[in-house]
């Protein structure tokens, strides 16, 4: 269909200016959040999209299907054309323009996005499960060796329920709430984490416990939360008391979470890394795991243990 537009694209982009988000992006069922990664409404995804509507008119940045202002977003995501879009646009701000666009078409928008969104996930769903039985095997068929470079620099135990591989690599799984292995980290003799193909898989509330959990019905117990495999075995070794490693500090929040859920009695110490250097990233993240479970935080005071090995 044709249409000739009987005003000038000046003229609407003046009138939209300030409207995009609230008023025309809803009209065609695009919903977009101001200066937050989201979902693309046009391609899917899951953080590429950017809208920050810096020239005003509707502007957006897509990592997959690039830039571009809410003309080409409405084109996009209905497969209107230009004109269509202008002419459209138009007549929700109030220009002399007639809307040829329906509730039906709304709705088949809406569902062509759900549509996108529910394939993204599922293909998410689909990479994590490749990299969990990945990680499964990796950590079930490794050879066994005994010696750990990095645990005799650490001076610290294994736990039994790790492994060290032939050529001296420490294995750690990580676990979700059940049991099941999401992902396996790699422990290199000089010191070097890996997981899995980090991207794809799932690191996220999953952890491994170093010692035990002792539940007790009646009585307060002690569950300590740190982030990497050395200083969660120091602090077996010092206090006794099961250690609960997120692997790095922003997983903090999520396993202090999923492990309030399955041990309600326990009182969490969170062991958070000095990171005083570098904006302290380790007591951000135990203060905002201690803001959703309760619990205490202790700062290791690594100037003591300096003193105590010169
Ligand atoms: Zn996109």
């Amino acid at each position: 269909m044709m249409i000739k537009p009987k005003f000038q694209l000046d003229d609407v982009k003046a009138k939209a200016q300030g409207l995009w988000m609230d008023t025309i992006f809803p009209r065609f069922n695009i919903e977009v959040r101001f200066k937050k990664k989201t979902p693309c409404p046009a391609c899917g995804g899951r953080d590429r999209f950017w809208y920050d509507d810096k020239n005003g008119n509707g502007d957006y940045f897509c990592q997959q299907c690039s830039a571009g202002d809410g003309f080409s977003l409405i084109q996009k995501v209905t497969g209107l054309s230009f004109p269509e879009s202008i002419a459209e646009v138009a007549a929700i701000v109030g220009l002399d323009a007639t809307s040829n666009i329906t509730d039906a078409d709304r709705e088949k928008w809406r569902k062509e996005r759900e549509y996108r969104e529910k394939e993204q996930r599922e293909l998410e769903q689909k990479m994590r499960e490749n990299i969990a039985r990945k990680a499964e095997s990796t950590f079930r068929n490794a050879y066994q060796g005994d010696f750990s470079l990095y645990l005799k620099n650490k001076q610290v135990d294994k736990d039994p329920k790790i492994k060290i591989t032939h050529d001296g690599n420490l294995l750690i799984p990580a676990y979700d709430e059940h049991g099941k292995i999401w992902n396996v980290q790699t422990i290199t003799p000089d010191g070097q984490k890996l997981f899995i193909q980090e991207s794809g898989g799932r690191t996220g509330g999953c952890f491994f416990v170093i010692g035990e959990v002792q539940p007790d019905l009646y009585d307060a117990y002690i569950i300590c939360i740190a982030e990497g495999y050395a200083t969660g075995m120091s602090i077996h070794m010092a206090t006794g008391h099961p250690v609960a490693l997120s692997f790095v500090a922003n997983n903090l929040p999520k396993v202090g979470a999923v492990l309030r859920q399955k041990y309600p009695n326990a009182v969490f110490v969170y062991c958070a890394d000095d990171d005083s250097a570098k904006e302290n990233t380790g007591l951000k993240y135990a203060e905002e795991a201690q803001a959703i479970t309760g619990g205490i935080i202790v700062l290791p005071d690594f100037t003591k243990i300096k003193e105590s090995v010169a």
